[in-house]
């Protein structure tokens, strides 16, 4: 769906689906030019990271391997527990295989400072993150990504898997959700 179907919720778009396409497609490259000559494994964070996962690796012009992970740290609303758990294992074996995580977004931080310690336990060649946004403001773990989409302000965005109580995942663009629609 597109920002007029969700009339009212959104006070702004920070980036439509176009410039998002285009972003991956560069973030793309980048990490073909890492890997080059390497096998790699994307793992994506269910279920927020589905919309990146699927232009991320369509934009790949090489074999890209996929798993995913679902890992719970949010409750229903918009401010983080603190709580890791692991929902879904991968199904694949990672020792010593190259491994990018990708994400939508890290907020605190710990959702993914707690994922890369335990696929690191699990004596894989390489782990590395690849996120669309990261809120520098609100880190609070010392993780770092090798591929930022972009830097948000420290604000609660909905669209392109983001949800709000399992809403506008399905929204092309991502925006800021109007305090009037949580408050
Ligand atoms: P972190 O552990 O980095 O604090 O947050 C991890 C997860 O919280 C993200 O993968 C995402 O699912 C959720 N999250 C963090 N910030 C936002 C936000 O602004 N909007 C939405 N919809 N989810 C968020
Ligand atoms: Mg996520």
């Amino acid at each position: 769906m597109d920002e007029a179907d969700v009339d009212g919720d959104l006070v702004n778009i920070l980036f439509t689906e176009q410039q998002i396409l285009d972003r991956l497609g560069e973030m793309a490259r980048d990490i073909e030019k890492d890997y080059e000559g390497e096998d790699l494994l994307i793992v994506g964070v269910l279920r927020g990271a589905v919309m990146v996962m699927a232009d991320l690796a369509r934009a790949f012009n090489r074999h890209v391997e996929m798993d995913w992970m679902a890992v719970s740290s949010y409750g229903s609303g918009t401010k983080s527990s603190g709580v890791v758990r692991i929902l879904k294992d991968l199904d694949t074996d990672i020792s010593g295989r190259h491994v990018l995580i990708v994400d939508e977004i890290i907020d605190t931080g710990l959702t993914l400072m707690w994922l890369t310690s335990n696929l690191n336990s699990r004596h894989p060649a390489s782990v590395e993150i690849c996120t669309l946004l990261r809120k520098p403001d609100a880190q609070k773990m010392n993780v770092d990504p090798k591929y930022v989409g972009w830097d948000i302000p420290n604000e609660f965005v909905v669209g392109y898997g983001l949800d709000y109580n399992e809403k506008y995942r399905n929204l092309r663009s991502v925006g800021t959700l109007a305090p009037h629609v949580y408050s």
